[in-house]
Parts: C-alpha cells; structure tokens; sequence
C-alpha cells in the first residue's frame, strides 16, 4: 500500500541520485548496453533514465511496480547466488508512491509498447504506444507528495553532483556500457563504453588525471583484482575519491579503503587520499550484498584476505610505477 511504499522510499529514495542509483540499477540487468540520464532542476522537477535493455513484457508492466515483486530472485538461497544489481523488488513502487512516474517498454517480441502512468503510487493511465526497444522511466516532481523529505533537498548543484557522482560510479564499475548524463540540458558525463577502464575513467576524471594513472592487476585463486591507481602526489583531502566495484556493483568499504591507504604506506600523508577505481571480482557467495535497502554496503566473508590481497596489489603497483 502507499503508506508501506512511502516508508521504503525514505530508505531507498533519500535524495533524486538514489532514485537515479536504483533506476540505472534496474537498466543494467535489464542487459542495457546505454544507458542515458536526464535531469531537471537537481532532478527534482524532471529525471529519465532511458535503456536499450530487454523491456518489459506488457503482462509484467503493472507487477513491477508491486512492493517485493522482483522478477530476479526466486528463493532466499539465491541471493548468495546474486548476479543481478536488484533483487529487492522495492525502487519502482518507491519511487513511484513519492512522484508522478511514467514508464514506457517494448520486449524485442513485442510490435508495440506499454506506457503506464502512475501517481503517487496509483496507476492512473495504461496505453499501447510505439517506442523503441527498452525502457524510459520518467519520474516528475519526486517528493512532490512528502513534503518533509523535500525539505532535506540540500542545493540544486549539490543534488545534480550526486546524481552525476552515482552514473560516474555505475560506468566506472561497467565500462563495457555507455553512460550518458544530462543535466539541465549541458552534458555532464558521457563514457563510450568501449570495455576500457582506461577510456572510462578518462572520461570520468579527466585526462590529467588518467596520465598519472597506474594499472592495477592481480588475481588469486578466490579473487580477481584489476583498476587504475592515481601517483600519489594527486591525493585529495577527502576518501570519496577511491571507488570500489565488487562484481560490476560500486560500493562503499572502509575496509578496502583502509587496505588502499596501507599500500601507498608513507606515499601519501595522513588525511590524503588517493584518487582509485578498483574493481574486484569474486564468486558470490563470498560477499553478503544485503545489508542495507541501498545495497551499496557489502559483507566479505574474508574481508581480511580481501585487504591484504588488496594493499598487496596497491604496493605492487606503485614499486612496478610504470602505467
Ligand atoms: P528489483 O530491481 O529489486 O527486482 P525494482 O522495483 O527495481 O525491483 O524493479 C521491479 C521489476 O521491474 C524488476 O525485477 C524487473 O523485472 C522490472 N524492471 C524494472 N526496470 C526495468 C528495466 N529498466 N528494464 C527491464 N525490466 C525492468
Ligand atoms: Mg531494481
């Protein structure tokens, strides 16, 4: 119901880039290969995410937007399993009960597509509509109906910086898919996704940046770890610039952040940080992706073997210091 659906959006909705996080989420498994992100007025008024993914059968349209209705997880035992960046069934009727939400869908099968309207969580228009192959999921006037959480909207600027900073994020952590962001009609982001790392985090950080940039690569029997790795002189003041993927999913780690910090040792002073994007690759069961509704937060079930493979591979590196 809207109230149980308003409720989850304050913890999976808490700002404009959690809906784009999620919807962006949902392209991904959907087998997207470009994603594109348009938002208005720190995507308060406008945001679209548009994917050239599988789309939605037209019987599945309205189920997708049922609390827990998920189509990517079928029992508990395959969550340690997950492949998928979704498998809560919660962002689209979230964001749903919270906005005026249009989704228009066309399967590859399907001559036609589906177009549903719904606000603040009501279907109000279903209708068949010519579009292309994929999804667009329109969301206006998000927290248009819960005023309270509107009011923790920080500045439109700092809204669109997370919006972009949580596109950055997914195209660093997939750089075999293209990102585009506009944000009130300037383009903000826009990765090729040619399959390079190298070519994403260009895009992403800019070129100075990427010159100073080091390969990191090594693998382990459990463990595959591969990313760029900035010369220490470029640290920054704050941790946010060290980007962790696990299993093409952008998390938050302390911990890795921490095994990273040791690697550079001595290089970088306390209260710097390096600027980083690792990726790391492991068999599922080894990581516990739900700890919380943003799923940005993972368990290892080795976090030390983790860190120390880590920190091995930083050190590693930086001795070899060739890019
Ligand atoms: P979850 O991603 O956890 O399954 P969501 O509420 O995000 O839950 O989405 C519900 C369902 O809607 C998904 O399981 C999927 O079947 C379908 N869906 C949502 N967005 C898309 C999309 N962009 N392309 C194809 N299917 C989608
Ligand atoms: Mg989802």
């Amino acid at each position: 119901d809207l109230v149980a659906n308003q409720i989850a959006a304050g913890e999976v909705v808490e700002r404009p880039a959690a809906a784009v996080k999620e919807l962006i989420e949902n392209a991904i498994d959907a087998g997207a290969k470009k994603i594109q992100v348009i938002a208005k007025d720190g995507g308060l008024t406008l945001l679209e995410v548009q994917d050239d993914g599988s789309g939605i059968a037209p019987e599945d349209v309205k189920l997708a937007f049922l609390r827990h209705a998920t189509s990517k997880l079928r029992n508990l035992g395959d969550l340690s399993k997950l492949r998928s960046l979704g498998f809560r069934g919660e962002a689209l009727p979230s964001i749903a009960a919270i906005s005026k939400v249009t989704l228009r869908t066309r399967i590859a099968d399907a001559e036609e597509g589906v177009q549903v309207r719904f606000e603040a969580g009501q279907l109000v228009e279903q209708t068949p509509v010519g579009c292309p192959k994929g999804t667009r999921v329109t969301v206006q006037d998000l927290f248009y109906n819960t005023p309270a959480r509107l009011k923790f909207v920080r500045s439109l600027q700092t809204e669109n910086a997370h919006i972009v900073d949580v596109v950055a994020r997914a195209a660093m952590a997939r750089p075999d898919l293209s990102f585009r962001v506009q944000i009130d009609e300037r383009e903000a982001l826009h990765t090729l996704g040619d399959g390079s790392a190298f070519s994403a985090f260009t895009a992403i950080q800019g070129r100075n940046l990427a010159k100073a940039a080091l390969w990191l690569s090594l693998t382990s029997p459990d463990y595959a770890l591969a990313g760029l790795i900035v010369a220490p002189e470029f640290a920054r003041k704050s941790r946010s610039d060290m980007w962790f993927a696990v299993n093409g999913r952008p998390i938050r780690s302390v911990a890795l952040g921490n095994a990273v910090l040791a690697g550079y040792s001595t290089l970088v002073p306390k209260g710097r940080f390096p600027v980083v994007a690792i990726s790391l690759s492991m068999n599922p069961t080894l990581i516990d992706v739900n700890v919380h509704p943003s799923k940005t937060e993972v368990r290892f079930s080795e976090e030390r073997d983790v860190c120390a493979l880590l920190t091995e591979a930083v050190k590693q590196t930086l001795e070899k210091g060739v890019a």
